[in-house]
């Protein structure tokens, strides 16, 4: 049974909240919460773009491409790279989804179509990448993770999951008891041999 309970929408804007549909995405398990026609239906009502029309598997293979086309773009943005190019070309052309935007408007009230949905994440994310939200994209540390999401504390070292940050502190934790335990073994050494030196001094007089 697809978990959709286990979305994100904290990342600051609905296609970094995209992103997040795939957890741990460069870890040697990442957890794809987009695996079923009924779990994109539901993130996709969930930020307000109900489908209108039943959702096919191309819309779904088509969400969760523009997903990871996003995540190049976003990943390029905060590495000050530049992003594939065929990524750029998926983005444009699913903004291109809006191109017919009365007509899709008019079907407002019954749900959206699934063209214009993906056209209006396209294009949040083209607007965010422009603009001055580019200086606040921050990348979660964690190795397994790197969501990029919005920071505006300017802060954040992980995402908004408590996970991330969670693994990271413990690691950190242990990092630091690792090292003063060296720096102790160390400083016992020095001890001893400022011992000796006494020592001997003592026997020099
Ligand atoms: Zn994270």
């Amino acid at each position: 049974m697809t978990d959709t309970t286990s979305f994100r929408f904290d990342g600051g804007a609905t296609w970094l909240n995209l992103m997040a549909t795939r957890g741990q995405s460069f870890g040697p398990r990442p957890v794809e919460r987009l695996s079923s026609l009924e779990a994109a239906r539901s993130w996709l009502e969930q930020v307000g773009l109900a489908p209108a029309d039943e959702l096919s598997v191309d819309h779904l293979e088509r969400l969760v491409a523009l997903r990871e086309a996003l995540r190049v773009l976003a990943m390029a943005a905060v590495e000050g790279s530049e992003p594939a190019l065929d990524a750029v070309a998926r983005v444009h052309r699913e903004a291109e989804g809006l191109s017919d935007i009365s007509r899709k408007l008019d079907r407002s009230g019954a749900g959206v179509a699934v063209q214009f949905a993906l056209g209006l994440i396209a294009v949040q994310a083209l607007v965010s990448l422009r603009g001055p939200d580019r200086l606040l994209l921050k990348q979660c540390a964690e190795a397994d993770c790197r969501w990029v999401f919005l920071d505006t504390s300017g802060r954040r070292h992980w995402c908004p999951s408590a996970g991330c940050a969670n693994r990271g502190r413990v690691r950190a934790h242990r990092a630091r008891r690792s090292t003063e335990k060296n720096d102790g073994h160390q400083r016992r050494q020095y001890q001893d041999g400022a011992d000796d030196l006494t020592e001997r001094e003592v026997l020099a007089q």
